[in-house]
């Protein structure tokens, strides 16, 4: 199969329930992305700065680039001015750094809150109480540059399916309950985004929104 026959595979099991696909393309050369560019793809994810700073230099305008992996405070100014979506914020201070380089480029940027669901010490996120702190801290009232449009979760790297599937639905819970708590009024909080290659397809059963898709549109990853 082809990264072409993959992402009209993907696109067309996912788009029928509305979810939308990030092509996530770290450590794939420019010309892999062309392939999923040319077969209408155009969100990509890519979770180091310097790699996405290369490639948006290099390629076509109209990608929406999406941050999927962890991102340091002081990287946050190099890709404030084109960023489409950072999924990985899990901390106020992070959020604050992103609203004032989002100020300067005179941008509000869009932003996901990572929650932590898997039961490993390894992966990044806030706590379910850490998140609702954040949410309710005078400081976040404060930023207005910033908008936070849903949350992001990782599950697992389990063979157990039924652990997974607890992990996203606990997170679906806790969007339902922070939507209705703190975005009540607001249409742009509304996506949930999980579901990797390994388990995109539980993830949209228990509501994903935005799936996070790279070894099986690319090919399998010898490093990242
Ligand atoms: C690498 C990565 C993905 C894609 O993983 P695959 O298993 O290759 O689909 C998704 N989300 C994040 C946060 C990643 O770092």
């Amino acid at each position: 199969m082809s990264i072409t026959d993959n992402i009209k595979a993907i696109k067309n099991e996912i788009e029928s329930v509305a979810v939308k696909l990030v092509a996530v393309s770290k450590t794939k050369p420019n010309e892999d992305i062309l392939e999923a560019y040319n077969a209408g793809q155009r969100i990509f994810g890519e979770n180091q700065v310097q790699e996405m700073l290369e490639k948006y230099e290099a390629l076509p305008k109209d990608i929406q680039w999406h941050l999927v992996g962890h991102l340091q405070s002081n990287k946050v100014k190099y890709i404030a001015p084109f960023i489409s979506l950072i999924h990985g914020v899990d901390s106020l201070k992070l959020l604050i750094e992103i609203n004032k380089q989002a100020l300067k480029n005179n941008r509000v940027i869009d932003c996901l809150l990572q929650i932590y669901i898997a039961d490993e010490e390894t992966k990044f996120g806030l706590g379910f109480d850490e998140a609702i702190e954040l949410l309710e801290s005078q400081e976040f009232t404060a930023l207005k540059n910033i908008r936070i449009v849903g949350l992001m979760g990782i599950a697992t790297n389990s063979e157990n399916p039924k652990q997974i599937k607890e992990e996203f639905y606990e997170l679906q819970t806790l969007f339902k309950g922070i939507k209705s708590s703190y975005f009540r009024n607001e249409d742009s909080f509304k996506e949930l985004s999980m579901g990797m290659s390994a388990d995109y397809s539980i993830a949209i059963e228990q509501g994903s929104t935005l799936v996070r898709i790279g070894s099986d549109i690319f090919g399998s990853r010898l490093v990242g």
